[in-house]
């Protein structure tokens, strides 16, 4: 164990300091009654200023992250996040603020979220948006609020089931759970599309929509989207788009335009703005102009009159409110800096690299890892694991899997992919490299790909006790998750 590993507490010795604060000029009872000050100091580290930024520094350099390398998680887009939308989201004016401050003065914030609201509309083809979910999953359930309140406001209430496909986001089928509806699963094709023959008889007066990617988890388009938006509507459903990842078709392709009614966006995704960690997120729902009455409350809105944006609070056809305020406002500004900071033209060219990406290190690798669709596609990708798995040469007979290829990427300095999702093949690598990568970049990450798989065939055992450089080596991944230690006494 390195020195500075340890917890900060045993770095603490008695009366030492990391501060230098004035001496208060109110005694040393700071004016605080006695019955409402401590009796004994709090049991807090006593550390110098060095070891307490050693510490925290060292702590963040056993993590990993978009900042320290490449990390081509799919289904998730971990692309960089330019610090100019971390200057802007720290700017005084917009950090001081309180969310309670009367509209008047807070006229720029309002602006921000007004003009959004628009790039938002132009760049999905949707007619409006609500800020107010805090993630992903947030947004979908919101948006799964204004389907049902759609329905129930024209008095069509045995709608209570929703379509999804098998390929879909586990968050799917939880939101449509959480929001009291029912699931009914559609399965696809072999070539991993939407099986339009299975979803026909399952359209009935019953559906209150289908939730759909597109493209799809597997990373390719949904080509036949007109003919299953025409089905759906026609059975007097409505169509969501889960446009957490949207990189492929920004600039090229609006979920508007292929018939979606409701979507969300992940800001935390594809707008640039940073995730993990639970937090704080964005997932801004868009809606069609007819579903725009069902939005959440409150929402910004202009009053041509005044002259003024003001906040509505009271929409009497309104799904409600699924958020304090107006959403992560913070994440929102990031979001808006990016999008100006790219422009509409270079907005457009995020697809084509996200695509180009995913693409490229597919072909650099199917002869190593098994390519279960071979077709072109969008963002990302997946193998089936890999072809020679080096069974034939390890003495026991087990060769390496995907978690143990996912496990040896770590010590080479990259963050593996997503594994074992979709849970259409049994071996799955799931491969999202994003538009921000230079071609370097790739070819290292192929390269490492490839001396992997050649790893395997020739010392399984070596991918089987991987990670080898990493803080933590391979923790018992049930144990770690059902029984955690969370406390220190229990660890040492
Ligand atoms: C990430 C993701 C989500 C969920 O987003 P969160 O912000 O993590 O809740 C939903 N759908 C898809 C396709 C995603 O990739």
């Amino acid at each position: 164990m390195k020195y500075y590993d340890k917890l900060i507490f045993e770095l603490s010795k008695e009366g030492r300091r990391g501060y230098t604060l004035r001496r208060n000029e109110f005694g040393t009872s700071l004016g605080i009654p006695a019955s409402l000050s401590r009796s004994k100091a709090p049991e807090l580290p006593q550390v110098s200023e060095p070891d307490v930024v050693r510490h925290y520094t060292n702590l963040s350099q056993m993590n990993f992250g978009v900042d320290t390398g490449f990390y081509p998680l799919g289904s998730c887009t971990m692309k960089y996040n330019p610090k100019i939308n971390e200057e802007i989201a720290a700017m005084p004016g917009f950090t001081g603020i309180h969310p309670l401050q009367p509209a008047k003065t807070i006229q720029g914030v309002l602006e921000v979220y007004a003009e959004m609201e628009k790039i938002l509309a132009a760049v999905t083809g949707m007619s409006n948006f609500t800020f107010a979910p805090c993630a992903g999953a947030h947004g979908e359930l919101t948006g799964l609020m204004v389907m049902r309140q759609y329905h129930m406001s024209r008095g069509d209430v045995k709608r209570t089931k929703v379509i999804v496909p098998d390929s879909a986001h586990g968050t799917n089928p939880a939101s449509a759970a959480v929001c009291g509806l029912s699931i009914v699963e559609v399965k696809s094709k072999a070539n991993g599309l939407v099986d339009v023959e299975d979803l026909k008889p399952l359209l009935n007066d019953e559906i209150a929509g289908i939730m759909m990617t597109n493209p799809n988890t597997l990373g390719l388009f949904e080509k036949d989207i007109k003919e299953i938006a025409s089905l759906v509507h026609g059975c007097g459903g409505l169509l969501y788009y889960d446009g957490a990842n949207m990189n492929p078709l920004l600039g090229k392709v609006r979920p508007g335009d292929m018939g979606f009614d409701i979507m969300h966006l992940n800001l935390h995704k594809t707008f640039s703005t940073p995730h993990g960690g639970g937090g704080p997120g964005s997932g801004p729902v868009g809606v069609a102009a007819h579903l725009a009455d069902c939005l959440p409350v409150p929402k910004v809105a202009y009053c041509e009159k005044c002259g003024r944006y003001t906040i509505k609070r009271d929409v009497e056809s309104s799904a409600g409110q699924v958020s304090g305020f107006m959403g992560n406002f913070s994440v929102i500004l990031r979001a808006f800096t990016y999008l100006l900071a790219l422009g509409k033209q270079n907005i457009r060219l995020a697809g084509p690299y996200a695509t180009l990406s995913a693409n490229y290190i597919k072909e650099s690798l199917k002869d190593f890892y098994k390519l279960p669709i071979p077709s072109i596609c969008k963002h990302e990708f997946v193998f089936d694991g890999l072809i020679d798995d080096g069974s034939a040469v390890a003495e026991d007979g087990h060769g390496a899997t995907t978690l143990d290829v996912a496990k040896r990427i770590l010590d080479y300095g990259f963050h593996a992919p997503t594994i074992y999702f979709p849970l259409l093949f049994h071996q799955t690598i799931m491969i999202e490299p994003t538009e921000t990568e230079s071609k370097e970049t790739i070819d290292a990450f192929i390269g490492v790909m490839k001396k992997i798989a050649e790893e395997a065939a020739s010392d399984p055992a070596l991918l089987r006790g991987a990670p080898h450089c990493t803080p933590i080596r391979r923790p018992d991944e049930t144990t770690a998750a059902r029984q955690p230690i969370l406390k220190y006494k229990d660890c040492r």
